[in-house]
């Protein structure tokens, strides 16, 4: 019998987060690195065809995927505290530099001994790579829009070391979180961002930014969506932008059937909504996160009541589930096996 995920590939709701390369036991599976665009008929994306020639059958691998999980229906139950944090160093950051402010801390403290990150390019073409110091964490500041299966560099992270944090987009921390609970322990912190949408690198880097915007890749140093916007800031001093309507339709599949927005698995959770610009919106939501937090809050500024707060980003879980709710159910539905759907307790 096929694993879970050969199902969740066929469907075409593969987030592509790379957990279930991260803990095959006999490697049967591999997440292509450039997340290409998914054809449910071709099964490619993982190059080896998980589950139809070298499986063992072990089902390792549907018990850290986010799809097969489901999801959590009040996305803030869970939440232990909510505050705005800015960097004392946020230069180069998206917002207020608070994810790598985070692990900078925990580097220079002895705490982690690696983590996750992605880093880009000129051409804006990301790579996974592992951090094992504060200069390596310097390399990943700001947000790239286009996905990647970060945790399938868990695999090596797995053998060589022992403290590991992630820092991942909500199907990754959520993915993170389940490796975690069923599969491994060395994962200490998961920092979960708060994400409505990505795009395949083709669509973003050959469509969305020369296409539909019209500006060179190579002269970009920002992009940003945020207040009903798409926009791209060139070294030029120029600021470009379009509707995010206009672009969220070539947003990835998957990301239509997704139904967490401020990264409910994590222990922290980052983002920008809720906090005012060059800020970000902090959620604690594990004991971990708050021990964790501790531990770098001298390296932060922090305001308790940031606005406009909770409110704007309730408003904002609620877009993200109008239709992606329904999208997700109805492939449940021909899931052959019973899928978490979406579930009413919290965690
Ligand atoms: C695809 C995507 C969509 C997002 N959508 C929203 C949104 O709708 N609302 C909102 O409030 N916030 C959103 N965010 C989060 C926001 O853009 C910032 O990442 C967050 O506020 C943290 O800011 P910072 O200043 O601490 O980050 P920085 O200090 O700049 O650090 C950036 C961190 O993000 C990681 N990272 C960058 N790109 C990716 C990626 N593609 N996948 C995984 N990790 C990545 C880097 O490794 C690094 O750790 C999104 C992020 C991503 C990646
Ligand atoms: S069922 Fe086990 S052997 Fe097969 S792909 Fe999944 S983790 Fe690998
Ligand atoms: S674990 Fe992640 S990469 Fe693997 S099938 Fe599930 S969503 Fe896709
Ligand atoms: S919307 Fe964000 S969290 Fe959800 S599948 Fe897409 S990239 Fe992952």
């Amino acid at each position: 019998m096929p694993p879970k995920i050969a199902e969740v590939i066929e469907y075409d709701v593969c987030a592509a987060c790379g957990a279930c390369e991260a803990v095959c036991p006999i490697g049967a599976v591999t997440v292509k690195k450039a997340a290409e665009i998914r054809d449910p008929n071709d099964l490619s994306l993982y190059e080896k065809g998980a589950g139809y020639q070298v499986c063992e059958g072990c089902f390792t691998c549907g018990r850290v995927c986010p799809v097969v999980d489901g999801f959590i229906e009040d996305e803030l139950a869970n939440v232990r505290s909510f505050f705005a944090a800015k960097a004392k160093d946020s230069k180069g950051s998206q917002d207020g530099g608070t994810s790598t402010a985070i692990l900078k801390a925990l580097f220079r403290k002895g705490e982690i001994d690696c983590a996750v990150g992605i880093t880009r390019n000129e051409k804006w073409e990301p790579e996974v790579v592992l951090l094992t110091s504060e200069e390596d964490v310097e390399r990943t500041r700001g947000t790239k829009y286009t996905s990647d299966p970060i945790l399938s560099a868990l695999r090596e992270a797995f053998d060589k070391y022992d403290r590991i944090a992630v820092v991942g987009v909500p199907c990754q921390a959520h993915a993170a979180r389940l490796i975690r609970e069923n599969v491994n322990e060395k994962i200490v912190l998961i920092v979960g961002l708060l994400c409505m949408e990505s795009f395949h690198h083709d669509v973003m880097l050959e469509k969305i930014v020369p296409e539909i915007l019209q500006v060179k890749l190579e002269d970009i140093w920002k992009m940003e969506f945020t207040k009903g916007k798409f926009w791209v800031y060139t070294n030029d001093g120029e600021v470009h932008s379009v509707p995010i309507k206009d672009v969220a339709r070539f947003a990835r599949n998957p990301c239509h059937h997704c139904c967490d927005y401020t990264s409910v698995f994590a222990d922290i959770s980052v983002g920008s909504v809720g906090a005012a610009d060059g800020w970000n919106s902090v959620f604690i939501r594990t004991e971990i996160g708050e021990k964790y937090f501790d531990l770098v809050r001298e390296d932060l500024e922090i305001n308790e009541d940031p606005k406009p707060g909770l409110e704007l980003v309730g408003k904002l879980i609620d877009m993200k589930r109008k239709g992606n709710a329904e999208h997700y159910v109805e492939v449940c539905e021909k899931f052959s096996f019973e899928a978490a759907g979406i579930r009413k307790e919290t965690i």
